[in-house]
């Protein structure tokens, strides 16, 4: 049984509807046990589109790590997530942040995800429910990853932060 910590995201229509309907649908993937709070996050990237709502998950499964990605794409897929372009508009984002310790640098899946230590809409919800995980690669907490995260970035400021309901 491997231990994975989930980022969702969704800046489209009822954003709380999205993330409510999608943990849903991850408890079909194995036993979730823990959800963090939801941040509202400016987006990143491509500006000209709604704020984010974004949480993170942990989810205790048996999926091996490509299968799990494919299984997330199905969701994102039957949430109704349409094409569109990198990092524009999207009913439902879901990525996988941590895989237990493993490392992994796949052409389809890279473990931990590649852009977590700068991405404080990752980062936030994750501290949440493993703030004294250990990132397998930087070495330390997420706790301290978030902790030391340069808040230059105005672009990346958390409005708001409440629970799912
Ligand atoms: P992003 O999540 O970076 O905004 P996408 O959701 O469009 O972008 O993902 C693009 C591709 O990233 C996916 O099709 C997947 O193959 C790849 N990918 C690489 N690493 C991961 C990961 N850890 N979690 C989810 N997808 C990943
Ligand atoms: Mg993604």
């Amino acid at each position: 049984m491997a231990s994975v910590y989930l980022g969702l995201g969704t800046n489209l229509g009822d954003r709380q509807a999205n993330l409510r309907i999608a943990v849903d649908a991850l408890a079909r993937l194995g036993r979730l046990c823990g959800q963090s709070r939801l941040y509202e996050t400016a987006p990143l990237y491509v500006t000209d589109q709604p704020s984010f709502l974004n949480m993170a998950v942990a989810l205790a499964t048996t999926l091996a790590p490509l299968d799990l990605l494919v299984r997330l794409k199905e969701l994102e897929q039957e949430l109704g997530r349409v094409a569109s372009h990198r990092y524009g508009p999207r009913l439902i984002d879901l990525d996988i942040l941590l895989y237990d310790d493993v490392v992994l640098d796949h052409p389809q899946l890279t473990i931990p995800h590649p852009r977590l230590c700068e991405r404080r809409f990752a980062l936030a919800p994750l501290a949440d429910i493993a703030g004294a995980i250990v990132h397998p690669q930087a070495r330390i907490t997420i706790g301290r990853l978030l902790a030391e995260l340069p808040d230059s970035a105005d672009d990346q400021v958390i409005v708001a932060a409440q629970s799912l309901t």
